[in-house]
């Protein structure tokens, strides 16, 4: 929060921290004490706290910083008010009383967001600053009872994990396959490598690399054998009841095989573990979890770990929605790639909170195409415009959305997990 002087103030029951910068106006920003606060109920607890809307358009844009950049690709694509948050609140307020009526059409609306949260953090009233979110899952909970949602490639990739235990409709048996043969696992180890679905079968590099990491730092690990999809594909797309069963079945694995704390590699399986679980799900599971860059920059604060290796490379970060705005972590990843030595981190225009949406998330990529590249391709623009010679990312998702979509660009892409193992 460069330039901002930080106070605490009139907020403090709701956890907030509120920015002054210049001009006496007052910002809210997102902290990680903002995620403490319970969430996740349906969408008649909010619904009054919805009317709060001013439908000012105050959330379509970076609220005083990089000159009003703007946040949100749904709106953005679709050029028209109930893309952006306030008119879905309209539609909200519309459906709640009972004004208007689920159709296919209007379910779309609420599918064609990837739920990344940018607008909640303009926003300046503070209790659509901190539900908003809330209320967008909501509402993809409310289609699914209706009997409109989710999208019809959501449903299939529910399906395969139904019948395979991950959503790219890949063989169980397979999930492990990238292991490398001269590592050895501690099958009593209290402490699992979550590894999650996309480094399983998609992005296996992180996958490799984090356990390089984890055997380079002597640490006793195990990946456990029947690992399966955390659940947040289904969460994301209002597939609740699925999603809980996969919670539940996870937990009673975790707690079946002693394990007492995760690291995960994958910024939405994190959220899932962390947050979803207890705060959605009520699994109070009591078990620590951890993400890999949060892990290291512990151990590079306390000076258990110091990188032995240069990395030559001027990088720009971007931050995942899921490990982000869902869950606060900024620094942790900032402080590991600071502590390369040789490697230079430049900033994009829109960063941590104001970061924009790679279009990977909420269920965008598999079942709208058209958002899911429009976000890519502006993300990739604006990594190119700081000179950068790569983008590195925590998560598997981002990292993937990344490679599919770069074409000729001068420009490569890593997730962290690669840099921490060439840097140790
Ligand atoms: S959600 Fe907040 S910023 Fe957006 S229109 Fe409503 S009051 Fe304004
Ligand atoms: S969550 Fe993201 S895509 Fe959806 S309305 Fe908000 S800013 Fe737009």
């Amino acid at each position: 929060m460069d330039g901002l002087k930080e106070i605490e103030g009139e907020n403090i029951m709701m956890k907030k921290v509120r920015y002054i910068k210049g001009l006496g106006i007052e910002k809210i920003a997102s902290t990680q004490e903002d995620h403490v606060i319970d969430r996740h109920q349906g969408i008649e607890h909010y619904k009054d706290i919805i009317y709060q809307c001013g439908k000012c358009g105050t959330c379509r844009t970076v609220f005083q910083d990089v000159n009003w950049a703007r946040v949100c690709p749904s709106g953005e694509l679709g050029k028209f008010e109930a893309y952006y948050l306030g008119g879905k609140n309209l539609l909200i307020w519309g459906l709640t009383s009972g004004k208007l009526k689920w159709t296919d059409n209007l379910a779309k609306i609420f599918y064609k967001c990837s739920l990344c949260l940018a607008c909640t953090q303009q926003c300046q009233i503070p209790e659509l600053h901190t539900y908003a979110g809330e209320w967008l899952m909501a509402m993809r909970e409310d289609a699914v009872q209706n009997g409109f949602g989710p999208m019809l490639e959501q449903k299939q990739y529910a399906q395969y994990i139904d019948d395979l235990h991950n959503p790219y409709g890949e063989q169980h048996e397979n999930r492990r396959a990238w292991f490398p043969s001269e590592i050895t696992q501690n099958t009593s180890s209290k402490l699992a490598y979550f590894v999650g679905c996309t480094a399983s079968y998609r992005e296996n590099d992180i996958a490799v690399s984090t356990v390089k990491i984890l055997n380079s730092l002597n640490i006793d690990f195990r990946i456990l054998e029947n690992e399966s999809c955390c659940g947040s594909p289904v969460f994301m797309t209002g597939q609740t009841d699925k999603a809980k069963e996969l919670a539940v079945s996870n937990v009673e694995m975790f707690k079946d095989e002693k394990i007492e704390k995760i690291i995960t590699s994958c910024a939405g399986c994190y959220r899932a573990l962390k947050e979803i679980y207890p705060k959605k799900f009520e699994l109070k599971h009591g078990i620590e979890i951890i993400h890999l860059p949060e892990f290291i920059s512990i151990k590079l604060k306390n000076g258990s770990l110091k990188f032995n290796n240069n990395i030559n490379m001027k990088v720009t970060y971007h931050d995942p929605c899921h490990i982000g705005r869902h869950m606060g972590l900024y620094k942790e990843p900032r402080t590991v790639l600071e502590n390369i030595s040789g490697l230079e981190l430049v900033e994009m225009d829109r960063n941590m909170h104001n970061a924009w949406c790679c279009g990977s998330g909420g269920g965008v990529r598999s079942a709208f195409k058209d958002l899911s590249e429009f976000s890519a391709r502006e993300r990739i623009d604006e990594a190119l415009e700081t000179n950068a010679t790569a983008i590195v990312s925590s998560c598997p998702f981002c990292l993937n959305q990344f490679k599919t979509n770069i074409k000729n660009e001068e420009i490569s892409v890593y997730d962290i997990s690669q840099l921490i193992e060439k840097a140790i």
